[in-house]
């Protein structure tokens, strides 16, 4: 069986940055998705496109096919006030936020100057090339209501709609 559209695939990948620093990677060696409904980025799903069980696929994904290039638009500042008064905030630390388009994403504080307070709503990703090295563990149909949901249902997977 081949990856395509509407197979649940199973892999086990490292992914590391052009230092060779390890950004993520699966775990217990299983991570399980649904191909062709962009649960995964642009570049590797491509480049798994086709690939049967135990193949090995390295590949580099520029941020254009990955989290996008860095934006310094999506650099803030933002008042101390937007916080509670007893959260401590310290540069580095992530939250989550909701975009203008209702998108979730990260915003990682960045400065701390007084009240103000920058932070950088970019992906931790973007503007990093992500080196993937991926061995294809399993390949199956998915089944309907995989595919109406839009994700893979793992084994055991306890969620309900
Ligand atoms: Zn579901």
């Amino acid at each position: 069986m081949q990856i395509a559209a509407n197979t649940v695939v199973t892999i086990d990948y490292t992914l590391t940055n052009d230092n060779g620093d390890i950004l993520d990677r699966s775990q217990d060696g299983q991570f399980c998705y649904l191909h062709g409904a962009s649960n995964i980025i642009p570049g590797l799903e491509k480049a798994l496109d086709g690939k049967t069980a135990s193949d090995e696929v390295s590949v580099t994904v520029p941020p254009t096919e990955g989290y996008g290039e860095r934006d310094d638009a999506m650099l803030q500042t933002i008042s101390r006030n937007m916080f509670g008064p007893d959260q401590t905030i310290e540069p580095g630390m992530q939250f989550h936020a909701q975009s203008p388009q209702g998108d979730t994403m990260v915003i990682t504080v960045t400065d701390i100057d007084g009240d103000d307070i920058t932070v950088d709503g970019n992906h931790p990703l973007a503007g990093v090339n992500l080196n993937f090295d991926v061995k294809v563990v399993d390949i199956r149909a998915a089944s309907q209501e995989e595919i109406e949901h839009g994700h893979a249902h793992g084994p055991g997977d306890d969620h309900h709609h």
